[in-house]
């Protein structure tokens, strides 16, 4: 046959396009032309400079705003997927969701959750910071560093041969560790 429907329930344009997003408290809604921006005009009077959706005629920000109401579907979606991110974050701390109740757990789970941010704050931040002495960016430096590369706790403590018998006898992780030991003692 050539005249099947469209694929079954699918919403179509029309009835997406009637589903307005709900107004932050005390902004009201331009209904001038389409000017291609954000139809959506502040508490203080003026209008959001961001560019709209075709969809909702406002911007991506304020379309997000009462996204619950205008529709349950992708908003249960958002709502499972930053559940699976939650989940995979403790996954990749070794947290269970127990423990991740305790204060320094749950604190651990959102820097990874914000680990760009916490990187930016922790190495960007300092080193960017047009207000830091010379001296303190330094000592942000140092403590970065300490933070991201901590010294080895545990190390293999390698003697260096008399003999070239006794270089053979080496393991190939002996003789890393013992290359290692001699750069390290050359600082
Ligand atoms: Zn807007």
């Amino acid at each position: 046959m050539s005249q099947d429907p469209p694929n079954g329930g699918a919403p179509t344009e029309a009835s997406q396009s009637s589903a307005l997003p709900a107004l932050p408290p005390g902004a009201s809604w331009y209904d001038g032309a389409d000017d291609g921006r954000c139809r959506v005009i502040k508490a203080d009077g003026t209008r959001c400079r961001a560019t709209r959706t075709l969809r909702t005629g406002a911007c991506p920000g304020h379309s997000g705003i009462g996204g619950v109401a205008a529709n349950p579907a992708a908003s249960s979606q958002l709502g499972h997927a930053e559940k699976r991110r939650r989940s995979l974050a403790r996954a990749q701390l070794g947290i269970t969701a127990r423990r991740a109740a305790t204060p320094l757990q749950a604190a651990r789970l959102a820097a990874q959750l914000r680990a760009d941010d916490y990187a930016r704050a922790l190495v960007d931040a300092p080193l960017d910071d047009p207000d830091l002495s010379t001296l303190q960016r330094q000592r942000a430096a140092i403590d970065a560093v300490n933070v991201l590369f901590p010294p080895s706790t545990v190390q293999l403590q390698v003697e260096v041969p008399e003999d070239a018998a006794g270089v053979e006898g080496l393991s190939w992780a002996e003789m890393q560790s013992l290359a290692a030991q001699l750069l390290g003692s050359q600082e």
